[in-house]
């Protein structure tokens, strides 16, 4: 029998999608329809982006399994409609991206590179930067992205603790888990990169108290999402000094408003959610693979746990 396949995302990804999707279900060796409309009665699969015009999944009645492009899922997540598996996005290429950004921003401010290339003033600043071994970095969130960035830090000799729900043995990374190990997770932070999902039990996590909890002049950077971190509450530790500077990617309204003072703030680095995004031809080749799965009754990937939330 024929697979029915909806593409279901914003206009302009289905050309870059059609190419790598037909050719990964191919070498699957899939006997497959794949188009961006279809009755919704026939459709056994939606590879879907959150931000499509589908948004009640009612209709599908024979839908086997919607396979999320992102990575994050908490546009869909709590949709009433959908009662199938829900796949998220754990793609090769999006992982490498996060390496790539997270490394490089740690590296800026592991490395003081600001200070050099703001301060070209004819002044002979000396300062050596400290080894990454003394170099202590938080990630919150040991999940697919966390567990790789934490790898690419270990291996340049950053210092690492990694914190996350569930217990987990990760190599040459210090695991705490918990309500009970955040602390010692931040204490020790002179870094702390933040790759959690944004979920009911995630939102706020850095506040107030837990911003108090990272040594004085900590550098917080977020590709993870928006509402992990109080705006209100940064800004006051930013201003303080108890936060040396932060990089986000990620905010509570995106595009960030142009009049948000994030845009203006001296300690404050603002890039436009670009830390990492789905690779279409890496994607293409996990999303053959869960409906490769699904049609031989084996259990699907990166299947999303709709209580967590993530
Ligand atoms: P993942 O594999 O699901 O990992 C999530 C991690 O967060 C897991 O370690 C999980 O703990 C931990 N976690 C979740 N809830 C927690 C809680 N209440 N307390 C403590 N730890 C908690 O997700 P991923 O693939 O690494 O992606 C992480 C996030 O990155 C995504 O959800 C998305 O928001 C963001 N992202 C951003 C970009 C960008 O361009 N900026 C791109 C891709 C993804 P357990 O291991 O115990 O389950």
């Amino acid at each position: 029998m024929t697979i029915n396949i909806l593409f279901a995302a914003k206009s302009g990804r289905w050309e870059t999608y059609q190419g790598p999707l037909t050719d990964a279900l191919e070498e699957a060796g899939l006997d497959f329809d794949l188009r961006p409309d279809f009755p919704p009665e026939q459709v056994d699969y939606i590879v879907y982006a959150p931000n499509s015009s589908v948004q009640d999944f009612g209709p599908f009645t024979n839908l086997k399994a919607v396979l999320n492009l992102w990575a994050g899922v908490e546009d869909v997540v709590h949709n009433d409609t959908l009662t199938v598996p829900l796949a998220r996005m754990v793609d090769h290429g999006l992982t490498q991206g996060m390496i790539e950004w997270v490394t490089g921003h740690v590296l800026r401010h592991h490395l003081g590179m600001d200070t050099h290339i703001n301060g070209q003033d004819g002044q002979w600043r000396t300062q050596v930067p400290p080894l990454a071994q003394d170099r202590p970095v938080t990630i919150l969130g040991m999940g697919a992205l966390g567990q790789a960035c934490a790898a690419a830090l270990t291996a340049l000799g950053f210092f690492v603790t990694g914190w996350s729900r569930s217990e987990k043995a990760v190599p040459q990374v210090t695991t705490l888990h918990g309500t009970d190990g955040l602390q010692s997770a931040l204490r020790t932070a002179q870094i702390l990169v933040l790759l959690l999902p944004n979920t009911p039990a995630t939102t706020d996590i850095l506040n107030a108290e837990t911003l108090a909890q990272l040594p004085r002049g900590a550098v917080v950077i977020n590709p993870g999402r928006g509402p992990l971190i109080d705006d209100t509450a940064l800004l006051t530790a930013l201003d303080s000094g108890q936060v040396g500077h932060a990089t986000l990617d990620v905010f509570r309204t995106e595009p960030l408003p142009a009049d948000h003072p994030f845009w203006a703030h001296p300690k404050v680095t603002v890039t436009p959610h670009i830390a990492s995004a789905t690779r279409e031809d890496t994607a293409s080749e996990v999303i053959a693979e869960n409906i490769r799965r699904g049609e031989a009754g084996e259990p699907f990937l990166h299947l999303v746990d709709r209580t967590l939330g993530y």
